[in-house]
């Protein structure tokens, strides 16, 4: 017997029929002795519909009122999976974040877990009750505020709560059957994915694969809490996302992650000094740019051309913010190229694999697709390539790496 922590997301308590089989699910498991704290998101899109409600009033709403509004979401679902567990014959109780004990530094709609006192929800489990907590949102000790974590923020309470309980496991209740190897909408021989390392699935949350939130994973890892990604609405196991030892199999790609909508900026001719790379870089972070790969062709011992690529949503402001400072980095000219995409690699056996990156060019390069840039990470290759060439891309090198070919089965 120990406590496991069950999380439902939006769509699988989107409905009064949908949040009834929730309860199924979390009684199920109570009849194997274990003790079960649920996580919940907000039904549906309900999470949604309170952002556009509140864009109806003001362009900028105050961030203390969104997180006042949108921790209601969940409030809503907290209560009414206590009440078709209580339906049942069973005992439960629902908690707000800060009835949990979730405690969050003073950062409006953005905020990170500081701490969790368990001492009431260890409390409830011990007198009987199954304790539904809601997700997303918790409140600053000092100043009693409440704030959200962030959208999808409610896989990260789920797996907070798991690492201070101690639980044994964290199950994701979503709406699909588990991590695939890339997205199933687009390549239809994905596959789904038996088990995945910490890292590797941190990489693929990171380059948008959106079934778990990055920050999830990295609290998952932090604490070596044990998650598996499974269906709200079928049977069959999902993918575990766990630690590379117990894993049977290092695989040299094990996922495959795109994304759209990626500019590369080029300043050209810039005087190549020891201060280049850190005004430039320093100048868009200010202006809060967020830059994703660089890179830097020195054209001659006074000159350096400098590359990067940013998401096309944030071209005009960089554009603007790169004008004003032309005269004081002394570049001469930006050259943009929009209509790009990014398509990457992950797997954690690309460490003790060389060639990994090369066989990835070669599969690219036979089918006509130009790379405009590459970036590494140990278990990552991503490149940039034109937009109208990324499904193209994606699966040429979901056959190239075998990914379609079934992975070994784990054991449950
Ligand atoms: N309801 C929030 C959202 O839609 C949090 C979550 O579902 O994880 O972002
Ligand atoms: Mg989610």
């Amino acid at each position: 017997m120990g406590i496991i922590v069950q999380k439902f997301g939006g769509t699988s308590v989107g409905s009064i029929e949908r949040i009834r089989s929730a309860a199924q699910r979390v009684i199920k498991e109570t009849e194997q002795g274990n003790q079960v704290v649920v996580v919940v998101s907000a039904m549906g899109k309900t999470t949604d519909a309170l952002v556009s409600l509140a864009a109806q009033l003001s362009d900028n709403p105050s961030k203390r009122e969104m997180d006042m509004l949108l921790s209601t979401g969940e409030q809503v679902t907290i209560a009414l999976l206590s009440m078709a567990l209580q339906a049942e014959g069973k005992q439960a109780v629902s908690l707000t974040g800060w009835q949990a004990g979730i405690e969050t530094e003073e950062f409006p709609s953005n905020a990170r877990i500081v701490n969790i006192k368990t001492e009431r929800i260890i409390g409830l489990l011990d007198k009987g009750n199954i304790v539904i907590v809601a997700g997303f949102q918790g409140m600053v000790k000092e100043s009693g505020e409440i704030t959200t974590l962030g959208r999808g923020g409610s896989d990260t309470t789920a797996v907070a709560l798991a690492a201070a309980l101690g639980a044994a496991r964290c199950d994701i209740y979503t709406d699909v059957t588990g991590v695939f190897t890339t997205d199933p909408r687009v390549v239809s021989s994905a596959r789904k994915i038996p088990s995945i390392s910490y890292d590797e699935m941190l990489e693929m949350a990171n380059l948008g694969a959106g079934v778990l939130h990055p920050r999830a994973v990295e609290f998952a890892k932090n604490y070596q809490v044990k998650l598996e990604v499974r269906s709200s609405q079928e049977e069959e196991r999902g993918t575990l996302v766990e630690e590379e030892a117990t894993m049977e199999q290092n695989l040299m790609v094990r996922g495959l992650a795109f994304e759209g909508n990626i500019t590369k900026i080029t300043v050209s001719n810039l005087p190549n000094g020891i201060e280049t790379l850190s005004s430039l870089f320093s100048t868009l972070a200010d202006n809060g740019i967020n830059v994703d790969i660089i890179i830097q062709n020195v054209v001659n011992e006074s000159t350096t051309n400098i590359s990067f690529s940013i998401d096309s949503s944030v071209l005009a402001e960089t554009q603007e913010v790169l004008a004003a400072c032309q005269e004081e980095l002394g570049f001469e000219s930006i050259i943009t190229e929009g209509g790009l995409a990014k398509v990457s690699i992950v797997g954690s056996g690309m460490i003790s694999n060389p060639g990994v990156a090369a066989k990835m060019f070669k599969g690219l390069s036979q089918k006509g697709i130009m790379i405009k840039m590459v970036s590494t990470s140990e278990i990552k290759v991503s490149t940039v390539v034109s937009q109208a060439d990324m499904v193209n891309a994606v699966e040429t090198l979901h056959d190239v790496f075998e990914l379609d070919v079934r992975q070994p089965a784990h054991q449950l």
